[in-house]
């Protein structure tokens, strides 16, 4: 049967199974080395990548990626 204490705010998890205590995150936590993997710089990289997709589909909207076969420049 599953627990039913109640989770302790921003654990996930009651008292007893694992809620009171835990590693540290960010650079508290000693297994930390550059934050390259870390919950701000993955935020920031799908940010950045929403951004290209979106600026690529931009380019594609207005004729910037020539399909195979097309000549590029100007349309007629
Ligand atoms: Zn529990």
């Amino acid at each position: 049967m599953r627990c039913r204490k109640l989770i302790v705010p921003g654990r996930g998890r009651c008292r007893s199974h694992g809620g009171a205590a835990g590693a540290p995150f960010g650079p508290r936590n000693g297994n930390w080395k550059t934050g390259a993997y870390s919950q701000a710089t993955k935020l920031l990289d799908r940010a950045q990548s929403a951004e290209l997709r979106r600026l690529y589909k931009l380019g594609q909207e207005i004729g910037l990626f020539p399909k195979r076969g097309q000549r590029r420049g100007p349309i007629d």
